[in-house]
């Protein structure tokens, strides 16, 4: 082992694993549109786009111009009493892209903390109106929402962290996953048990925390449009905020620029982070209507949050040029492009018996297996097979970045198949 990775793995802390006996790690050089170069020479292409991120591939030119330019002209200033172009120009872009009735923005600097400060406005809101009963969240089982605390408290009750922060945690109120596939007829008993949440706890609800859809870290699991149709009109029957966390599914992901679309709705408060700045930086915000700014603004209220990095000119900088890159495309085409290629090559994979389920959304593919996934020896097998994945319990999945070419989609869904087959 070389003497940076001794390093790393005696040293550095990486996701999800322990510090003594981490799971193995591998130095990357460098990294030019779907591919990532090993510091051994391998060559792999990126399934995991960065974790939905790097929508355009690595080392684009025009992320790069962005960032240098703005680099020479301001790298950071405080967004307390100052304001700047960059930060604007993507305010602007952002609420023309967003589902209507969307009005403010709040950057945020992560995905996780954009989920803080929604969760925040919505009891913040509550409370502007005499309500402050009202500070409670629902959220769906098999949901993720991060790793902060807030976060943590409506990520699944039982695959989350819950456990580990027993007593410390924020209670919030939890309903089934939703039954009912994306890909089938819409049951409506799937909508009865949050029906009854609402029924029984609107009191003291502030909000319906979901990830439009598309359930990600939670389990990849693809849900039917008409459920969020459903919520969307019991959280007005019953007086409860929308919260749509699509940190994952946001800019193109699922098919639609935002899956919110998938129903046709809007939320109170939208999340966004991942892809914003195509993987450059990170950056996140978070979007609410009129209706939740102005009130929790009466009576000279104000929002509590303001972090030291917030609205970064860099990261907007480049948040700017990815979503420029992205509308002047035709983005839908080539989303529909690899969802065809998924769909045709992943269904493979169902002759298998170690394969439980094969999902494909827009350009996300799915494997689940029927057992828990070795992670290192997975990996190993993908690096050998020139592929980056990284799967996570049952789940082998890949959302390759949009710049994939047909070959190297052939190639990811092709190791997936055939680690799917040396399992039997
Ligand atoms: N919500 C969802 C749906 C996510 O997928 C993630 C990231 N995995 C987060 C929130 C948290 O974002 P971050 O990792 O940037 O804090």
């Amino acid at each position: 082992m070389s003497d940076l990775l001794q390093f790393d793995r005696s040293h550095i802390w990486h996701p999800y694993t322990s510090a003594t006996n981490p799971l193995p790690t591998y130095l990357v050089k460098r990294a030019e549109g779907c591919r990532l170069y090993l510091s051994d020479g391998t060559e792999v292409i990126d399934g995991m786009a960065s974790w939905w991120c790097a929508i355009h591939g690595y080392n684009h030119p025009d992320l790069n111009v962005a960032l240098a330019q703005q680099s020479n002209r301001m790298s950071h200033v405080m967004f307390g009493g100052l304001t700047h172009e960059p930060a604007i120009a993507l305010c602007q872009r952002l609420l023309q892209l967003a589902p209507g009735g969307l009005e403010h923005v709040f950057l945020a600097d992560s995905g996780s903390v954009s989920v803080e400060v929604a969760i925040k406005m919505a009891i913040q809101y509550w409370q502007a109106l005499g309500r402050a009963g009202k500070h409670k969240l629902l959220s769906l089982r098999g949901g993720y929402h991060g790793d902060t605390f807030g976060a943590m408290s409506v990520c699944d009750p039982d695959t989350g962290m819950h456990h580990l922060f027993q007593g410390t945690l924020p209670q919030q109120k939890f309903t089934e996953r939703p039954s009912c596939r994306f890909d089938t007829d819409f049951d409506p008993a799937s909508i009865l048990a949050l029906e009854e949440s609402f029924k029984r706890h609107h009191g003291e609800l502030a909000a319906v925390i979901l990830e439009p859809i598309v359930q990600g870290a939670g389990g990849m699991w693809f849900y039917h449009p008409d459920y969020l149709a459903n919520v969307r009109t019991l959280c007005d029957e019953y007086e409860v905020l929308l919260i749509a966390d699509e940190i994952a599914t946001g800019f193109g992901r699922t098919g639609k620029m935002f899956a919110c679309e998938w129903a046709s709705i809007s939320p109170d408060i939208l999340c966004v982070g991942k892809a914003l700045t195509g993987g450059y930086m990170t950056l996140a915000a978070t979007l609410a209507n009129s209706k939740v700014a102005h009130g929790i603004s009466s009576q000279g209220g104000v929002f509590m949050h303001g972090p030291t990095f917030m609205g970064n000119p860099l990261a907007c900088a480049v948040a700017n040029a990815s979503l420029k890159l992205l509308t002047e495309s035709d983005w839908q085409t080539n989303i529909a492009r690899i969802e065809n290629t998924l769909n045709s090559e992943l269904s493979k994979a169902l002759a298998y018996s170690s394969v439980h389920d094969v999902r494909v959304l827009g350009a996300i593919g799915v494997l689940e297996m029927t057992e828990p996934i070795d992670v290192a020896h997975a990996q190993a097998f993908f690096v050998s097979r020139g592929v980056w994945v990284r799967p996570f319990g049952r789940l082998l999945y890949i959302m390759p970045p949009y710049v994939v070419s047909d070959a190297e989609l052939t190639t990811l869904c092709a190791a997936l198949t055939a680690y799917a087959q040396q399992l039997g």
